[in-house]
């Protein structure tokens, strides 16, 4: 018999590891209850040893909230030390609370250097909860890993049976499990009751192997604050973020790129401040498309990446250049 493929798990917390004080509880768990280290996550679904040898590690025990551009490098350095090893690991599955899943999802689609499958997944109801999707996510994510259907589409996303594509995907609702969605561009796949991995697109935007976005060895990132504008909105929070003077900032407006006059008119001083200043929208979804004159302000803009993921590319473009058009190119390509 051919041998199971490797799978390694880093587990970073989350629901998908919380033991709550009883099987009604939904919400209480994380303040209250316990943590499930990977090991004892993997001794709750014996079915994982048929499909693969799987090996595992805890990086960290924390609620999604606390993860950030520090444990993004380390989980980055941690992916980057697994691949390498003398192991033949096939695929790694990170197992990560559902709040910012899909940020440390992105940051990993941009500079993880493998075309190895790198798949995330988390629960809505901790495993302890009744109708938990804890379990068959973990077993899931572990056979998305470990198909070879899976390489070379940059870092994956695995819940509720779906296989989305880290760039787009993005958590809809607090409390359903079918929280995942990719917005215009729908699913990539599933991982079926069949038991089978299903591909039915690919991702087109360059990623992983196919970016200059190289985070080894790195001990920070630039820093890149957000400001979101709303109805009457002025320029007070976008000039105070200026006197701070971050590395850069995105400015979050109305649909394809509106905002109210005072708001922009700080965001023309950040721009004369010298700092990188990205246009982003508040519609779910959609582009951002520049203009004459916010080109001749010295604006950048988002294509269609949502403000969280539009600061992450940002923070990465700044690893390489500080130069405008070169920046605006990047959220064109990737
Ligand atoms: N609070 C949790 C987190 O770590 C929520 C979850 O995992 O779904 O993001």
């Amino acid at each position: 018999m051919a041998a199971k493929p490797r799978v390694h798990i880093l587990g970073t917390g989350g629901s998908i590891s919380g033991i709550g004080p009883h099987r009604l509880d939904y919400t209480l768990y994380p303040d209250v209850g316990k943590k499930l280290t990977v090991q004892q996550m993997l001794e709750r679904i014996p079915e994982a040893r048929e499909l693969a040898e799987v090996s595992g590690e805890d990086v960290l025990q924390v609620g999604s909230p606390s993860i950030g551009p520090k444990e993004w490098l380390q989980l980055a350095d941690r992916i980057h030390a697994v691949f390498a090893s003398a192991d033949a690991v096939k695929g790694i599955v990170i197992t990560h609370g559902t709040a910012t899943l899909e940020e440390t999802a992105y940051f990993l689609h941009l500079t993880v250097k493998s075309d190895r499958p790198v798949v995330l997944t988390g629960a809505m109801r901790p495993p302890s909860a009744l109708g938990s999707d804890a379990e068959l996510n973990l077993l899931d994510a572990i056979r998305l890993a470990a198909a070879p259907e899976a390489a070379g589409r940059g870092v994956l996303t695995l819940l509720n049976n779906e296989i989305q594509s880290a760039r787009d995907v993005t958590k809809s609702n607090a409390f359903r499990v079918d929280t995942f969605e990719s917005r215009d561009f729908g699913v990539l796949g599933y991982v079926d009751s069949d038991a089978r991995v299903l591909f039915y697109r690919s991702v087109t935007r360059p990623h992983t192997t196919g970016t200059p976005f190289d985070v080894r060895g790195r001990k920070d990132l630039p820093r890149v604050d957000i400001v979101y504008s709303y109805a009457g909105a002025d320029g007070v929070l976008v000039d105070a973020l200026t006197a701070r003077r971050p590395d850069a900032m995105v400015l979050v407006g109305f649909g394809g790129g509106s905002y109210p006059g005072a708001f922009l008119e700080a965001g023309r001083r950040a721009v004369q401040a010298n700092i990188p200043v990205v246009l982003a929208t508040r519609s779910w979804n959609g582009r951002v498309v520049s203009t004459p004159r916010k080109d001749a302000d010295g604006f950048i803009v988002c294509d269609d990446l949502m403000p969280q993921k539009a600061r992450i590319l940002l923070m990465l473009a700044l690893t390489v250049t500080r130069e405008r058009q070169a920046i605006q190119e990047m959220f064109y390509k990737y």
